[in-house]
């Protein structure tokens, strides 16, 4: 039943994964987009009310940002849906809040004497969202992109949807790397490779023209595919618009910081190690001259081994 089931996923997949090839762009970039709008309108459509996906979004604190905005941008149906979750979710914040300003301390303590509230109080606060669940929507596109990708490099094998994909713009960049990832023991990984390779060459090939018609000389030629390479190298390089995320946020706040003291500890650990070993070299080496004898360094260890 599984199996079965399985299999009609995956031919779904194929049947999709053929149609995102003729619509200009990345075919799986174009798949994610489609899975984000259905799941999203099933979800306002059928399942606001739905005790499960309350729970679901009160544990993730609702959607991402950009989820949460692709919402309110191209689900013209949705404001009564984001009103009820955001409600619960607005709810919860004001509960947590209000909680926080009751801990505030009464007068600054001898041990904390900049500490507005208890440092306790607002570790918790914060953790609540950072320990939040990942949005419900991510976890189901990276399902269906994984899917996607696996069916892509499944169905290089088919002369049908081979000539479907090789007429399409190819991967862009990111998806690429994770179709080589997804399909590293696939026989038609080599065709894939080539493919992009040759996409990837027509496109170069086609922003060399586009500048060298801004050149004064030859600006009075007709523009022709050329003339929007620009905007198609961008898409092509970091996918479509809202796939992968924004970097902004990739480490979390306060890492950077936390990280620090451990770096600079490991760094000096690592240096006095080397210092130690260099001036222990030293005295081996004036003890080697002197006594014409082999150095032996303590614990088999070599005194230049990188740092840990
Ligand atoms: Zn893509
Ligand atoms: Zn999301």
């Amino acid at each position: 039943m599984l199996n079965r089931q399985h299999s009609t996923e995956k031919s779904l997949a194929y049947l999709q994964l053929t149609e995102a090839c003729q619509l200009g762009g990345c075919p799986i970039c174009t798949l994610m987009h489609q899975s984000t709008f259905r799941f999203l309108d099933a979800l306002f459509y059928e399942s606001v009310t739905d005790v499960g996906t309350r729970m679901t979004l009160w544990r993730s604190r609702g959607f991402c940002n950009w989820h949460a905005w692709f919402t309110v941008r191209e689900l013209m149906g949705s404001a009564q849906g984001i009103a009820i979750i955001y409600h619960d979710l607005l709810s919860q914040e004001i509960e947590d809040l209000q909680k926080l300003l009751t801990q505030q301390l009464p007068r600054r303590t001898s041990l904390f004497p900049q500490a507005i509230f208890p440092p306790a109080a607002l570790e918790r606060f914060t953790r609540r969202w950072r320990q939040k669940t990942r949005c419900p929507v991510c976890i189901w596109v990276q399902w269906e992109e994984r899917c996607a990708l696996e069916v892509l490099c499944h169905s290089l094998g088919n002369p049908v949807f081979l000539a479907d994909f090789s007429r399409s713009a190819g991967l862009c960049v990111p998806h690429l790397r994770q179709a080589i990832l997804v399909g590293q023991s696939s026989p038609h990984l080599p065709r894939l490779l080539e493919i992009q390779c040759t996409r990837y060459q027509r496109l170069a090939e086609e922003l060399k023209e586009f500048d060298r018609k801004h050149d004064y000389r030859f600006a009075h030629e007709p523009w022709g595919s050329e003339s929007n390479s620009w905007r198609r190298v961008v898409e092509q390089f970091v996918g479509k618009r809202e796939i992968f995320g924004n970097e902004v946020h990739s480490a979390s706040l306060g890492s950077p910081v936390s990280r620090w003291p451990r770096f600079l500890l490991r760094l000096w650990q690592w240096m006095k190690k080397k210092w130690s070993a260099e001036a222990s070299l030293v005295e081996e080496a004036i003890d080697l001259g002197q006594n014409n004898q082999p150095a032996e360094y303590p614990h088999g260890e070599h005194p230049y081994s990188p740092p840990p």
